[in-house]
């Protein structure tokens, strides 16, 4: 079978979405590639934002590749599965304007909670919920009655749907081929800031060397895909970052959501350490101590960003943290980093937990050996974390972004919006009826 995949042209105006706005790797889609070739099927991936293509010039492809599905993932790159922009605005207008008569598929974290909503905002045909990278060749050859998390409607326009989650067995992903992909064009730098010691770095790329979190932080969106940990093999994952570094790349983010739990991370970082490449992501700081924060600084760490969330035991338990080490162990380990990475941050949300006047002399004391503290924010309840629960009492249903989403709102309306919040967002039924306005733009 033929399935395309594409990465459309993403864009956040008007949205509460506070991620990284610049194009990065679609890795759901790479990685699903590999299972799917793997599997027999013909693959054609286009990525709409890495190159700049408007609906018209992707159809144009598809045309000539005539394929059997169409694949289109509801947020920007596996790196955002956890913190999307809970609009689904641009998948309804690219599925719209690419006028396929294929079966379209949606992946992604807003199907994944709320996947009628999803087959309606949207017109696709099936949602798959969960991760996708080994349920999406399932609908070439099993009935989809016996596929994870699929939820399909049918030409007469009646709803089925199986129980359950797609959930990836890392060790099947094997080195990503990027010989067909415009890594030449990613000259972003994820969690990179000018002026912060990584200047000379011209080329970036992202990888995802483990998916999920053994933690289970009230706030973290990741109950209902990259939730288990999993770690894919050392050998695969190196191999990858050679062929990046062919490529010329020289700064690699690994996507992970939680970077230093596994147990080839440092075999991992004894080899980045012997390459000509930086890296950086998102960590715990108590995964670390002075002997693998050096072999950090070895492996040529660049960007080390640390969930901190409270600088109180009571805090960091308010969010289910099971933080082992105390505010002052942290603060230690966080100037010991900063020593030797150019660039390490501790964020930080808005809890009851933590005094404003402690928080603020906190930040001041980090501030003052290097280290950038985030300014504490409230945290948006997204439907796939324990917050959310806790927040409405009940389990999430179809209305569950709107419902998180006018919460959020309400939340900034007499405070203003914060250092990450620097526009009035819409409505999300604002955002989603944007739709037909944008598809005349875009063609
Ligand atoms: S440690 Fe990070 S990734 Fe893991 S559950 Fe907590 S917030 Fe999520």
């Amino acid at each position: 079978m033929k399935y395309a995949l594409v990465n459309p042209k993403w864009s956040f105006e008007g949205s509460t979405y506070f991620g990284c706005a610049e194009a990065h790797f679609p890795l759901e889609l790479l990685s699903a590639r590999e299972v799917l070739r793997q599997a027999g099927h013909e693959v054609l991936l286009v990525d709409a934002w890495m190159e700049d293509l408007t609906p018209q010039q992707v159809r144009q492809r598809l045309n000539s590749f005539d394929e059997d599905f169409l694949v289109i993932p509801t947020a920007p790159s596996y790196l955002f599965w956890r913190c999307p922009q809970p609009e689904l605005r641009v998948p309804q207008q690219w599925i719209a304007a690419l006028d396929r008569e294929s079966k379209k598929i949606v992946i992604g974290p807003h199907g994944s909670v709320t996947p009628l909503a999803t087959l309606r905002k949207t017109g696709a045909d099936i949602v798959l919920r969960g991760e996708p990278d080994q349920t999406l060749p399932q609908l070439a050859s099993m009935p989809w009655e016996m596929i994870a998390g699929c939820v399909w409607r049918d030409d007469a326009g009646r709803i089925s749907a199986t129980p359950g989650l797609g959930a990836t067995d890392m060790r099947a992903i094997g080195t990503l081929d990027y010989s067909d992909y415009p890594v030449e064009k990613h000259s972003h730098l994820h969690h990179i800031f000018a002026g912060n010691g990584a200047d000379h770095l011209r080329r970036g790329a992202e990888v995802e060397f483990a998916r999920g979190c053994p933690y289970s932080c009230t706030f973290c969106n990741k109950t209902l895909f990259r939730n288990k940990y999993r770690e894919r093999e050392l050998n695969a994952v190196v191999a990858e970052i050679d062929h990046l570094i062919a490529r010329g790349v020289e700064y690699i983010y690994f996507i992970d959501e939680i970077f230093g739990v596994g147990k080839q991370v440092r075999e991992l970082l004894e080899e980045i350490a012997k390459r000509p490449i930086a890296i950086g992501f998102q960590t715990r700081i108590d995964l670390w101590d002075e002997a693998s924060i050096d072999l950090l600084a070895r492996a040529h760490c660049m960007s080390f960003e640390c969930g901190v969330e409270s600088i109180t035991d009571e805090g960091r338990d308010a969010m289910n943290k099971n933080c082992r080490i105390t505010t002052e162990r942290i603060t230690e380990l966080l100037v010991y980093a900063r020593q030797r990475i150019p660039w390490v941050q501790a964020n930080l949300i808005k809890v009851r937990e933590d005094d404003p006047v402690q928080v603020a002399a906190w930040q001041a004391n980090l501030k003052s050996k290097g280290v950038w503290v985030s300014e504490p924010v409230p945290m948006f309840p997204f439907p796939g974390s324990p917050e959310y629960v806790t927040t409405f009492g009940a389990q999430p249903d179809e209305t569950a972004w709107e419902r998180a989403h006018e919460f959020y709102l309400q939340l900034f309306v007499d405070k203003g919006f914060s250092d990450i919040q620097d526009q009035q967002p819409l409505t999300l039924q604002q955002l989603e009826a944007m739709d037909e306005e944008m598809v005349c733009v875009s063609c």
